[in-house]
């Protein structure tokens, strides 16, 4: 949709800039499984030109490109970025290296940097985790890596989705394609699929999020599902700051991921951003810490159990506006125009 893709080109042009090329954008450790073990992860952002996509025009919902340089970032500054981050990685078993666009792009991170990395980590971790579109997905590139998994952001299975609401730039049958390979190679795929992306009402959110899950069960090991945020010079904070979106309830992402919970053989997660806060997937502020934990240990153990456990009598009211917003005009929160 030509009209889509311009909007989000003119919001996104407005981000700050520029950044330094020698500084990665961060750091941190967070928890993950590894052979059914839950282990330390090390996850590493660096700062590229960013998301060739993003540069074009973007997901709806994506303010990667706020972090970005925009100007192809050299060779040495991104090993010198590498180098500098690895000095905070402590021995963890997994290692997740971000780029906020496609780790296999060479306009991003050219194919003598790519190959350095892999090698270094191959030696020192046992998994490693990089992120890509599937257009960037070949398999000349990727023979004889070790112990790699390749995360695609798909966020939805629904092309129509794909186009109209995410403004995605790529079809599911492109997903497939680069998933097919992966697979081939005995590489590891995990699935990003989104929960409420713009457009679509509460429980038209929750049927896309189950049904894609559905969709690519037979492509990949782990489906994450991310709750949309709200990111500053996004079409969706756009929509946010007029009140015509709001970000989903934390009772959808477990109706999502208790739904899911039945594709046999998938490790299903979710690690929600900005949980609890207006900017994020929120409750009614007094039960959100529980339900956020809940989603926590069930991602980390697969016990459906941890989904059973909350209650509140909020979850009266999002059931109720489950079945009442669909007589109404807006994807906007609805507690605030009663
Ligand atoms: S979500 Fe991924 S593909 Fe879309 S603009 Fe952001 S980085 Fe690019
Ligand atoms: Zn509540």
């Amino acid at each position: 949709m030509r009209e889509l893709t311009d909007r989000i080109k003119t919001i996104g042009d407005k981000h700050p800039r520029p950044r330094n090329p020698k500084e990665y954008i961060s750091t941190w450790i967070e928890k993950d499984v590894l052979d059914e073990e839950i282990v330390d992860a090390f996850v590493l952002i660096l700062r590229t030109r960013g998301c060739a996509w993003a540069l074009k025009s973007g997901c709806s919902m994506c303010g990667y490109l706020n972090d970005a340089q925009k100007k192809k970032v050299e060779e040495k500054d991104l090993l010198l970025q590498f180098e500098n981050a690895m000095k905070q990685y402590s021995n963890e078993k997994i290692v997740k290296i971000y780029t906020s666009g496609s780790f296999f792009d060479e306009e991003e991170v050219p194919k003598n940097v790519q190959d350095k990395i892999l090698k270094k980590l191959a030696e020192k971790s046992k998994k490693i985790i990089v992120e890509t579109r599937p257009e960037f997905v070949t398999r000349k590139g990727l023979e004889g890596i070790e112990n790699l998994e390749v995360a695609l952001g798909l966020e939805s299975a629904n092309d129509f989705v794909l186009e109209n609401s995410i403004n995605k730039g790529f079809k599911l049958k492109d997903y497939i394609k680069a998933a097919s390979i992966l697979k081939d190679l005995g590489i590891g795929v995990k699935t990003y699929l989104l929960v409420k992306p713009p457009f679509l009402s509460e429980r038209e959110a929750i049927l896309d999020a189950v049904n894609s899950a559905k969709t690519v069960a037979d492509y990949t090991q782990t489906i994450s599902f991310n709750p949309v945020n709200v990111q500053r010079f996004t079409l969706v904070e756009k929509l946010w700051r007029n009140g015509e979106y709001r970000t989903p309830w934390l009772w959808s992402v477990v109706e999502v991921l208790r739904q899911s919970r039945t594709l046999k053989g998938l490790r299903i997660m979710s690690s929600p951003t900005a949980g609890g806060t207006k900017k994020g997937p929120f409750n009614c502020g007094k039960c959100d810490k529980e339900v956020l934990k809940a989603i926590e240990e069930f991602s980390l153990t697969q016990d459906i159990s941890y989904l059973d456990a909350p209650d509140c009598e909020c979850k009266n009211l999002w059931e109720d506006i489950l079945n009442i917003e669909c007589f109404t005009k807006t994807q906007g929160d609805l507690l605030k125009l009663i």
